[in-house]
């Protein structure tokens, strides 16, 4: 069974791979952005508080996010392995994650980091936002708060992963069938 940690910053590709990935390795796929916007949808009270972290650019809560994300997880005991996206964003949802996992005898195999520049991201949030639909795509100034809240409170979680040898980089630009092919190769290779 393996457990990846698709990391990456906003616009990073991980939505996009994570979809090719499922197909391919049939991993069940936790976005905790997914989950946040299903929420807002279904105008739930999750969905409202999320909301109003999210249309600024802003991280929900760990307490909330990392609750949420474990009763997902428990959703599915006959998983043969997940895949987290956008989750955990903060090392102390890292360190519940891997205290979640360890509970059921589980770890993370490995975190894979897509790594894109920050003007490409730029520029393919600013494309999406065309067709998303999403508030915090379309606002130039949500985009830089995202942006900026991933270098100071997302990009550290790297280092909880490195200090256990999970960590790869993986170059996001080019096809997506390249990068696939990068992701695909560097999960095989994971125990
Ligand atoms: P992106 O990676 O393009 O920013 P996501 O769909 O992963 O998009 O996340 C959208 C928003 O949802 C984030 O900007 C944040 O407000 C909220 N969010 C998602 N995941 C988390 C998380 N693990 N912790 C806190 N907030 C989160």
């Amino acid at each position: 069974m393996r457990n990846i940690v698709l990391f990456g910053p906003p616009g990073a590709g991980k939505g996009t791979q994570s979809a090719l990935l499922v197909d391919h390795f049939g991993f069940v796929h936790l976005s905790t952005g997914d989950i946040f916007r299903a929420n807002i949808k279904g105008a739930t009270e999750l969905g409202q508080l999320a909301k109003s972290y999210m249309d600024q650019g802003k991280l929900v809560p760990d307490d909330v996010t990392i609750r949420m994300l474990e009763d997902s997880a428990n959703a599915h005991p006959d998983a043969s392995g997940f895949i987290f996206d956008g989750f955990p964003r903060t090392t102390a949802q890292a360190v519940a994650l891997d205290a979640f996992l360890d509970e059921k005898g589980q770890a993370i195999s490995g975190m894979l980091a897509l790594e894109v520049p920050e003007e490409e991201l730029k520029a393919r949030l600013a494309k999406r936002a065309e067709t998303s639909g999403r508030a915090d795509d379309a606002d130039p100034a949500v985009i830089q708060n995202r942006i900026d809240v991933y270098n100071a409170e997302t990009a550290p979680v790297a280092d909880h992963y490195r200090g256990q040898d999970k960590y790869a980089g993986i170059v996001g630009t080019g096809t997506i069938e390249d990068i696939f092919g990068r992701l695909k190769t560097a999960i095989e290779g994971l125990s």
